[in-house]
């Protein structure tokens, strides 16, 4: 109780005090009893004996109705200031995390910068974002995406050093100030700690969540002496994290500046580029290594910009997949290829790349099937190219998805195979239909070395496991020779054609159809300028 509280609480027992202290020294003065005798003595058909005790009684009746008064304003007060202390903790912290909300956290920061100003030190920020948080809200709802940001925040507390602040800003984005001292690696360090932190696998609602989180870093004095441009530093590194691979941190540097405004600019413009139908689809035919007859076409995607010409996907897909446009671009170029091909005769094998992200998309198969119905493009005819990465994300859901677009006539095919894990013991539980070997093994594949034994035991090792492999990058006859002497089945690069234009592809289409039609070889004629 503070010393406000304590006067309220006594002054109705020292106000009673002095009146009786005064009341009775008045009384005294007077003889007041003596004359209150004499009157009751002159009066005593008035029964004034009987009178006086009820007026006493009364009197203690008011001491009490006054001290209970009292203590009922005194409790009042007391839930009044409890209620104004957990508003104003309410109002700085953040409810779900309890952490520092960006208010306060702003507030602190400017009072610890101001230290740093006095004392000479230094203080760093750290603007945290988890990586490709939204999807789990998506998937698994907003309760595990609550859990998910409440571990994370213990989890970045716990590995701080003793006066640091930690911050949940908003939606997945977390920051933190410490100070630092001349030691250069331990800010490093503590950023490696929160990194490999959060990254450990979480139980929640006994399933197995992991998630990783990019970290950019900004120091006062040298990044900047004011909290606000500290913040908007620390972001852009965060990004430069982000676009470095995530699962990082990164220090801010004057040059990242300029890109994260390009990168920035031209995330905006994707989202009309999508809209206008710049993003399309190109087409790179696939053939037989055998007999050199056409099986099909890749379906890759370009982004005719208006101003810098043909764009390459590495441009554009990791953009797509971290600003959430990833599904609206897939839908939207998967169906203007099904909308071009799904006349031609005789129907073809078209295979599709579908990113990891869009298997946290609940309605992807859904959304496959509805496009290729609307589009009157037979099931049968499309593959779609998964990578290993969607087994290490949620490796049960990356299976049922197989099996359900299995169910709906759309066989898989593992893109990229040798680049990622892997691994053995996964190829042997997927029910896949193809096995597509990386181009980065490809190349020169006929010239012995390492890649020649590599090559040579996954084509094996396809062919042990009933699948189809597929040579990636193919760009010389030696190459396609040697593939199909071991028995790789089919074979897609520049040797045969670059990706091309749909309507490129529908010329090419129609001057061979006679001998696609009749599995016949095909006469190569690489389409220019058509790689990018
Ligand atoms: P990918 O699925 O492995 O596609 C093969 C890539 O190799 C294509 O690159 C193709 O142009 C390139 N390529 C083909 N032949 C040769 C060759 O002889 N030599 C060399 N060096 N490269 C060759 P592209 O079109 O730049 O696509 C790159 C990657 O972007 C694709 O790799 C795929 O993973 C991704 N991608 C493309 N379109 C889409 C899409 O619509 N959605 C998603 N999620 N990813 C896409
Ligand atoms: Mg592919
Ligand atoms: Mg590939």
């Amino acid at each position: 109780m503070n010393d406000a509280d304590t006067r309220a609480y006594w002054w109705p027992y020292l106000a009673i005090l002095l009146a009786t202290v005064v009341l009775g020294a008045v009384f005294y003065d007077l003889d007041a009893f003596e004359a209150l005798h004499e009157f009751t003595r002159q009066h005593e058909d008035w029964e004034l004996d009987e009178l006086i005790p009820l007026a006493l009684a009364s009197i203690f009746g008011l001491i009490a109705a006054l001290i209970v008064r009292s203590g009922q304003l005194r409790a009042q007060i007391n839930r009044r200031k409890r209620l104004e202390a957990e508003a104003n903790a309410l109002a700085r912290h953040d409810a779900l995390t309890g952490l520092p909300n960006r208010r306060f956290f702003g507030e602190r920061a400017k009072a610890m910068v101001s230290e740093a100003v006095k004392s000479g030190g230094k203080v760093a920020m750290f603007a945290i974002d988890l990586d490709r948080f939204k999807p789990i809200n998506d998937i698994y709802g907003h309760a595990a995406g609550d859990h998910v940001l409440q571990i994370v925040a213990d989890r970045i507390t716990a590995e701080l050093p003793a006066g640091a602040l930690a911050s949940r800003m908003g939606g997945d984005e977390f920051a933190v100030f410490l100070e630092i001292d001349d030691d250069p690696h331990r800010v490093e360090r503590i950023a490696r700690r929160i990194t490999g932190r959060i990254g450990e696998p979480m139980e929640i609602d006994s399933r197995s969540f992991s998630v990783t989180a990019s970290i950019g870093i900004a120091i006062y004095p040298s990044d900047g002496n004011e909290v606000h441009q500290l913040h908007t530093r620390a972001d852009i590194a965060m990004y430069a994290a982000k676009s470095a691979g995530r699962d990082s941190f990164a220090y801010f540097e004057p040059s990242l500046g300029e890109k994260h405004r390009k990168r920035y600019e031209l995330e905006r413009e994707l989202a009309g580029a999508i809209a206008e139908g710049q993003i399309v689809p190109y087409l790179q035919p696939v053939f037989d290594l055998k007999s050199g007859a056409m099986k099909g076409f890749e379906i890759l995607s370009r982004w005719n910009h208006p101003t810098r010409g043909v764009l390459l996907p590495e441009e554009f897909i990791p953009l797509a997949e971290d600003s959430g446009q990833i599904v609206t671009l897939s839908d939207c170029v998967l169906r203007q290829a099904c909308e071009a091909v799904a006349g031609w005769v005789p129907p073809l094998s078209y295979s599709f790349n579908i990113s990891p992200l869009q298997f946290r998309e609940p309605r992807l198969v859904e959304r496959i099937v509805e496009i290729l119905e609307q589009t009157g493009m037979r099931s049968g005819s499309l593959e779609v190219e998964i990578t290993e990465t969607v087994f290490i994300d949620d490796a049960e859901r990356a299976k049922s998805i197989i099996n359900e677009l299995r169910a709906n006539g759309i066989s898989v095919a593992l893109d990229d195979f040798g680049k990622g894990y892997s691994s053995l013991s996964l190829l042997s539980q997927l029910d896949i239909d193809k096995l597509k070997i990386d181009s980065s093994f490809i190349a020169g594949c006929s010239l012995g070395g390492r890649n020649e034994k590599i090559v040579n035991s996954v084509i094996q090792l396809g062919l042990s496991l009933g699948l189809e492999t597929t040579a990636e990058g193919v760009d010389s006859t030696e190459d396609a020779s040697w593939l199909a002497e071991r028995g790789c089945a089919l074979a897609q690069g520049f040797h045969y054609s670059e990706p091309m234009p749909v309507l490129s592809a529908l010329n090419f289409f129609e001057r061979n159809a006679g001998k696609i039609a009749a599995g016949e070889p095909v006469a190569v004629e690489t389409v220019s300028g058509s790689k990018t």
